[in-house]
């Protein structure tokens, strides 16, 4: 086809053609593609080789760093898709050219859900239900086999179109609005749009395993294991239901929970859970979302909520009556 741009990152790469550009990480950039025998349409993420400038002393260790974090990466997604949860991006094939690392991986072709937030502003209780149980379906397939996530957010949340009788209609941020200071610039109209279909987890970049699932002991040898990383280890879970917390607080209201211009004092504010439900943004919801986003942003990794606590959560199971289907766009 004559009209389809042509990207660097195209060259070498046999099987697949790169359409556009679709999303971009900090060692990324992720390409809609189509594979040229199937026609089917895919996401290709797509990693340089050298991404940094190094000095010769730190070149042997930093590249090959990268390559063992991407095949990491891999490594789990491939594993991670062999689970077939429907709320996780399915892993399709590596390939590796001389100068890139290529992820091919199922399309969604609604992008993120953090670009959702941005453009209506914030969600109902309905539709931020909706979405978030399909997160914990996701994390509870993910701890089920002793994967922690360790990187939840919206940009790395994505989502099939749906039409769906709208109850949720566009709202213009106010500009005192917290995030109207975050704002500039953060909105970009990605592929596709419409209605929050079926929600899907990806990006398995700093995902790791604790432990095997049929012996439930931890990988790696356990006896030389330090305290300090025993402990880490212990609480990795955990880490992935703070970030459940995060992305239903920054979807109920329209800004995330925890914000600072300088890292130092947002450090500070984190570390000691230092959140409010701000007015007026949280005069309207109810005690039961509070209560359910306060489990989960709990300081305390023993008291936080667990995936199945969190699945069994009293709000999370209100029946929703509002986002009712009408039909799949495609
Ligand atoms: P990084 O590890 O660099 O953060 P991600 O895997 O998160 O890379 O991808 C970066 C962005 O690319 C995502 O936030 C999303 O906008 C887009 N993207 C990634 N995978 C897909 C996919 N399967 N379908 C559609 N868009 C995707
Ligand atoms: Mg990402």
């Amino acid at each position: 086809p004559v009209d389809i741009p042509m990207f660097t990152e195209q060259n070498e790469l046999k099987g697949y053609q790169l359409i556009a550009k679709i999303g971009e990480g900090a060692f990324s950039k992720v390409f809609k593609g189509i594979n040229l025998t199937t026609q089917e349409e895919v996401a290709v993420k797509v990693i340089k080789k050298q991404t940094l400038t190094m000095t010769q002393e730190d070149k042997h260790t930093k590249s090959t760093t990268k390559l063992e974090q991407v095949l990491k990466e891999v490594t789990l997604h491939k594993m991670i898709t062999s689970l077939q949860c429907p709320n996780i991006v399915k892993f399709i094939e590596f390939k590796e050219t001389s100068s890139f690392y290529y992820i091919i991986q199922e399309l969604l072709t609604g992008g993120e859900i953090f670009n959702s937030i941005v453009k209506y502003t914030y969600f109902s209780e309905d539709l931020s239900r909706h979405v978030i149980k399909q997160l914990g379906n996701a994390v509870r397939a993910l701890h089920s086999m002793g994967i922690v996530h360790r990187d939840i957010k919206p940009e790395n949340l994505l989502f099939e179109p749906i039409e769906y009788i709208p109850n949720d209609k566009p709202r213009l941020r106010k500009s005192d609005d917290p995030m109207t200071k975050m704002d500039e610039g953060l909105f970009q109209p990605n592929i596709g749009g419409g209605g929050i279909g079926i929600v899907k987890l990806t990006d398995f970049g700093l995902s790791k395993q604790i432990y095997q699932t049929n012996t439930k002991t931890p990988c790696g040898t356990v006896g030389y294991t330090a305290p300090e990383v025993v402990k880490d280890e212990k609480y990795s879970m955990e880490v992935d239901m703070w970030g459940v917390g995060c992305v239903l607080y920054t979807m109920l209201c329209g800004f995330p929970p925890f914000y600072d211009d300088k890292i130092d004092t947002l450090t500070e504010k984190i570390s000691r859970g230092e959140y409010t439900f701000l007015q007026p943004w949280w005069d309207e919801i109810s005690v039961g979302a509070k209560t359910c986003v306060a489990k989960l942003l709990e300081v305390n990794p023993e008291k936080r909520y667990t995936i199945e606590q969190f699945m069994s959560d009293p709000w999370l199971n209100k029946f929703d009556s509002k986002i009712r289907v009408k039909s799949k766009i495609h």
